[in-house]
């Protein structure tokens, strides 16, 4: 049949296959790459139930205590940012990690002219420049410090501290944070599978179920090690799977350790029936009682909303 049809002709149909072969492998690419196309799948119920999931003793065990800020000795976040308004802040300097209210009295100090601005911890001075920031930053890579790994990740993919923006390296890097046991690189590496961010260590297993698996199982990591927002995603994957029970489980660990956006959802759940007035008046207490650890006058004054609002997983009134 092919032989009637001229010369011509057969290269224009040639083309035209080749086109939409390419174009239906484009869009399937895509719609494999976000979570939001697995969440509600059958694939993912399958993965929900792999076998390397950590089991439930493991999972919903109360997270470590907060860390304490070395200078003012109140506790901070395990997600680093403002759980309660309170941020954590790494010091490129000595790899410390302290707290906003601290910096702002090192700010105001300064201000006043009453002191150099340098670290509270190490004394050192603070650094305005970005390429000396970074060069800080290596050091403490040198010295095996994770945070400074998972630090200099952050900046490769936005293309911050005068970088280029390259989320290969950067992926590398919250690997190695992770291997090296910073939650908050586990956090970031869960985020750039939920992204859609083409990353070449990963084009292969970009296929969805892996990507999936590996969220999951990086999420669970940081919400073990007590990452407030990854306990609150894990709520929110599950609550997508049907599993409201265990949804509420998550949502009220990370209510008590002071995050408000958990705290809604534990509110709408109690609404919905899911818990009793007791464990909805429990959580609210426990929720205050963290704010009120962490709060402080210094760290009052630069209380800044959670920059992460577009990295949660937050569900709907009627999705309950
Ligand atoms: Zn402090
Ligand atoms: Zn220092």
């Amino acid at each position: 049949m092919l032989e009637s049809i001229p010369l011509g002709w057969q290269s224009i149909l040639l083309l035209i296959c080749l086109a939409s072969v390419a174009v239906f492998i484009f869009f399937w690419r895509q719609s494999g790459s976000s979570l939001s196309h697995y969440i509600k799948s059958a694939e993912m119920r399958f993965i929900a139930r792999r076998s390397d999931k950590p089991d439930d003793e493991l999972l919903f065990r109360e997270p470590p205590p907060k860390e304490d800020c070395p200078i003012c000795f109140l506790p901070m976040p395990h997600s680093g940012v403002a759980i309660g308004g309170v941020n954590a802040i790494y010091q490129s300097c000595c790899g410390t990690t302290l707290c906003s209210g601290c910096m702002k009295t090192v700010n105001e100090e300064k201000d006043k002219g009453r002191m150099i601005g340098c670290c509270p911890f190490c004394r050192v001075e603070l650094t305005t420049s970005l390429s000396e920031h970074i060069k800080r930053t290596k050091i403490r890579m040198k010295a095996g410090d994770a945070s400074a790994f998972n630090i200099l990740g952050e900046q490769y993919k936005t293309g911050g501290s005068g970088l280029p923006m390259d989320k290969n390296k950067s992926f590398e890097l919250f690997k190695q944070a992770a291997d090296l046991g910073s939650m908050n690189a586990h956090y970031n590496i869960s985020f750039t599978f939920l992204s859609d961010d083409k990353v070449e260590a990963f084009t292969n297993i970009n296929d969805g179920q892996k990507a999936i698996q590996s969220t999951i199982r990086h999420t669970e990591i940081a919400a073990i090690g007590g990452h407030e927002v990854a306990r609150n995603n894990l709520g929110a994957m599950e609550a997508s799977l049907g599993n409201m029970n265990r949804a509420m489980k998550h949502w009220m660990i990370s209510a008590r350790a002071g995050f408000d956006i958990s705290l809604k959802q534990v509110g709408k759940g109690y609404k919905a029936g899911l818990i009793t007035k007791d464990e909805y008046a429990s959580v609210l207490r426990a929720y205050q009682s963290s704010l009120d650890e962490m709060k402080s006058e210094q760290r009052t004054k630069v209380i800044k909303p959670c920059p992460w609002k577009d990295r949660l997983l937050e569900l709907d009134e009627h999705q309950f």
